[in-house]
């Protein structure tokens, strides 16, 4: 084979569509994308996007790993299922976006401080402890997590809406102190543990 046709096959071997396929949630699907940009047009967020999804497939294709890996984009969809349900390709945007961001996440690439990406560690970390999500915990951990006077801070700004939660019943102070749970939180947690080793044994991930 002459340089000239190497160059041509190195080019087009494409390591990171390959490691999307093999790592991250349908990022087999990938490849199937035409271009069409009907996502990216569905898409309710729209010009908000640093990236459609359009975009972060033929950016995957063009093996731009550390770009979409560190995109935010994937942390912004909403899940509304426009564009699965109007993709002519049938591709599960919705799952890939998902399995992007987790894959960056598990990376430690994702951007650090994107706001959903924040929530969404939060929610997991509350939810995961007893089973149930603890809604004062929650939005403690959220008031303080730009540290402990930019919490008194927000927590003061949101004194009227916590104490008009409490006075109609839908915020129970006791829940700081424990609050409800489900019946086997050690159940849960292997259960939760044994669900990430099936799915790092599936997607190979070795990091
Ligand atoms: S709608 Fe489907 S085929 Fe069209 S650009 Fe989006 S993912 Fe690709
Ligand atoms: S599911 Fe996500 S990517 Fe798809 S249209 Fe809705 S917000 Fe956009």
């Amino acid at each position: 084979m002459s340089d000239h046709n190497q160059q041509a096959v190195a080019r087009y071997h494409n390591d990171f569509l390959k490691e999307v396929e093999n790592h991250v949630e349908d990022g087999e699907w990938v490849k199937m994308c035409m271009q069409c940009g009907v996502c990216a047009g569905s898409c309710p967020l729209g010009d908000a996007w640093q990236h459609t999804p359009q975009k972060l497939f033929m950016m995957i294709r063009a093996g731009k790993r550390e770009e979409v890996l560190t995109s935010d984009s994937m942390w912004m969809c909403t899940s509304c299922y426009n564009c699965i349900v109007r993709c002519p390709r049938k591709l599960p945007i919705t799952h890939i976006m998902h399995g992007l961001a987790s894959y960056a996440h598990r990376l430690n690439l994702a951007p650090k401080g994107q706001p959903t990406r924040e929530i969404a560690i939060l929610f997991w970390k509350n939810l995961a402890k007893t089973g149930r999500v603890n809604e004062l915990k929650f939005s403690l951990a959220m008031y303080f997590k730009d540290g402990f006077v930019q919490g008194i801070k927000n927590a003061l700004a949101m004194q009227g809406v916590g104490l008009g939660l409490v006075k109609a019943k839908r915020l129970n102070p006791m829940e700081l102190f424990g609050g409800h749970k489900c019946k086997d939180t050690g159940g849960l947690r292997k259960m939760i543990a044994k669900a990430r080793e099936i799915e790092d044994r599936k997607k190979g991930f070795t990091q």
